[in-house]
């Protein structure tokens, strides 16, 4: 390996000549030779990137420890680098803040510009993620937390960073995240250098619009953002490609997984924001640092919220039933004996958890019964658990996951269930386990079959079904529910059973099937939200005033954002008001 910054490899189709030849003297661009820049003495090089190399180094008077990043010569000669770089540079040291690595000094040493900052001991993002593959979603949102408050300050001084990345994150041994490289990116893209491809690096975590090329605002950097929310949530970037130029294409026209699909255990909410900050078009994301700060921050708190709502502190979101309920006795009567002051609390909690009991539950319209049973299924799960499975109860188990719906459970109950037992005694359960297997197939063709449908143009799709799909997908997509349900409908009417369509009438099935339980989730919310409403009426009825305002604040914080329980919504938050006049008077 050639020891110059990797730049010009990483240009690969430019024929500037090799770094530091044409300065002649002491030749900067030698790493293994390089000494000293500016008043720095070089100790050791930290690391190199798209646009130079990061040396740790010492002030020769003051002894300052500092991170030295020397950019390629070749920039130098880039028509305006020089005023763009000296104005970056001042712009980035009126930046204040703790999570944005500050700029020290900068110079111009032979024909290489450097610039030296505030040495961060700690690791990168990429490093973190390279040995834990991903992070628990908390840690994610505290991250991101602090990065809107890096973007924040930039974005005040008028600095975009349009690099913002994994590896420019460091994140110190006490937790802190420090964001660095600002504006520097900015300073590249202006020269010619990026034309002949010199964005490679970042490509994974670029917005579309810049991209594209286009004008790139603060949303862009929300955008990467997202990208770099998404792979802390999952391990993996929402786009991933062969090339440069495969990225690209994805980011600007691809459709990507909910992060959902592979950790279903996040809140929601942070799901759905993840995908607000992917949308291509920017004015549909968040609008600034700020609001999105504000936002991140909300998801632990209506995770609290709801886990409080629960009977064993097990997240609301995507926790299969059967983990629901198994828990001890013990927590059981403390969480729902009837000596405690709150039991209305309780009583909603506990329907908050049969919501998530899935099945027959005409009979569990009394509270009574359902605290009773919910006491009596726990122990049974305890005991159930404590056994070794047999292989018909793996078989159920995997038939349960697949009840859930079509889903990454549908790929668990093939990993870790169906697959297992073929293995085992393929002759036995073959038939049994075959039906489903064609199920999980099929929907593994769906994700891919959306995977492809959003970056091909009209004119390249394979049939008119086709087409009609990717329409009603689209609906789909951008929240259309009700007209998604009915193309669909018709699109398989149309198709039938001709067996050359049996692949696109599957993606119509399935997405048919999610729109369906979407409707009836809303309906469930309607209701839930309803009832508790009518008990918090009673509540204030019987004088308990605080309990009846409990609930409604409950209503607003678990449904304020989900159009179904709207009306309940605004009505607890009228009666909250009406109960703060009544104080006034
Ligand atoms: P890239 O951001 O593309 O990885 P850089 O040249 O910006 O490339 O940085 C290379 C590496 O140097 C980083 O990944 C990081 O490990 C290290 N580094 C950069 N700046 C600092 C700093 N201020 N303090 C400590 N390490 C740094
Ligand atoms: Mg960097």
């Amino acid at each position: 390996m050639p020891n110059h910054p990797p730049l010009v490899d990483r240009i690969g189709g430019c024929d500037e000549p090799e770094l530091g030849v044409k300065s002649g003297g002491r030749g900067l661009s030698e790493a293994a030779e390089l000494e000293k820049v500016g008043p720095y003495v070089i100790e050791k090089k930290l690391g190199a990137g798209g646009m130079g190399t990061v040396y740790l180094a010492r002030h020769e008077q003051t002894g300052e420890r500092c991170a030295v990043k020397v950019l390629p010569a070749s920039l130098a000669r880039e028509p305006g680098f020089v005023q763009r770089f000296a104005r970056e540079i001042d712009a980035l040291r009126k930046v204040e803040s703790p999570h944005v690595v500050k700029i020290r000094d900068s110079g111009v040493d032979h024909d290489t510009y450097w610039y030296a900052m505030e040495y961060v001991e700690g690791e990168t993002l990429t490093a973190r993620l390279r040995r834990e593959k991903r992070l628990p979603w908390r840690d994610a949102v505290d991250i991101a937390v602090q990065v809107c408050k890096a973007l924040k300050a930039a974005h005040n001084a008028g600095i975009i960073h349009r690099d913002l990345k994994p590896s420019n994150l460091m994140i110190t041994r006490d937790g802190t995240v420090k964001l660095m490289d600002f504006g520097v990116a900015q300073v590249f893209a202006a020269t010619r250098l990026t034309v002949t491809g010199g964005i490679v690096g970042t490509a994974e975590y670029m917005s579309p619009e810049q991209a594209e090329g286009r004008r790139t605002t603060k949303r862009s950097d929300l955008y990467s953002l997202g990208a770099v929310l998404y792979v802390m949530v999952t391990g993996r970037p929402p786009f991933t490609g062969k090339t440069a130029l495969d990225f690209i294409q994805k980011h600007r026209f691809g459709r990507f997984d909910r992060p959902s699909l592979y950790v279903p255990d996040i809140p929601r909410q942070l799901d759905e924001l993840i995908c607000q900050l992917l949308e291509k078009d920017p004015e549909k994301r968040p609008p600034d640092a700020y609001v999105l700060q504000r936002r991140l921050e909300e998801i632990p708190k209506i995770v609290a919220l709801q886990e409080d709502f629960t009977l064993d502190g097990e997240e609301v979101d995507g926790v299969a039933p059967t983990v629901a309920v198994s828990r001890s006795d013990a927590a059981a009567d403390r969480d729902i004996g009837p000596g405690q002051a709150t039991l209305m609390h309780n009583l909603m909690r506990a329907e908050i958890e049969v919501d998530r009991i899935r099945g027959e539950r005409a009979w569990w319209n009394n509270t009574w019964v359902l605290v009773a049973g919910l006491v009596l299924v726990t122990g049974v799960a305890v005991l159930f658990g404590a056994r070794q499975r047999s292989p018909q109860e793996r078989f159920q188990q995997g038939v349960a996951l697949m009840e859930k719906g079509p889903g990454p459970n549908y790929l668990e109950a093939r990993d870790e269930y169906f697959l297992p037992l073929l293995e085992e005694d393929r002759a036995t359960w073959e038939p049994k386990v075959r039906p489903y297997l064609e199920r999980v197939e099929a929907y593994e063709r769906n994700v891919r079959i959306r995977r492809q449908m959003g970056i091909r143009r009209p004119r390249d799709y394979g049939s008119e079904a086709e087409r009609l799909l990717a329409v009603a997908l689209r609906d789909e997509e951008a929240g259309r529910y009700p007209e998604a349900e009915r193309k669909l409908e018709a699109l398989l009417a149309l198709i039938g059973d001709d067996p050359k369509q049996q692949a696109v009438a599957e993606v119509a099935r399935q997405t048919l099937r999610s729109l369906r339980e979407r409707r009836a989730a809303g309906a469930e919310s309607d209701a839930l939200a309803r009832r508790g409403l009518q008990r918090a009426d009673q509540l204030l009825k019987q004088g308990d005033r605080q309990g009846a305002e409990r609930i409604w604040r409950a209503i607003i914080e678990l449904y304020g954002d989900d159009p179904a329980a709207a009306q309940w919504v605004s009505a607890a938050r009228s009666r909250l008001a009406k109960q703060a006049t009544a104080d006034e008077d």
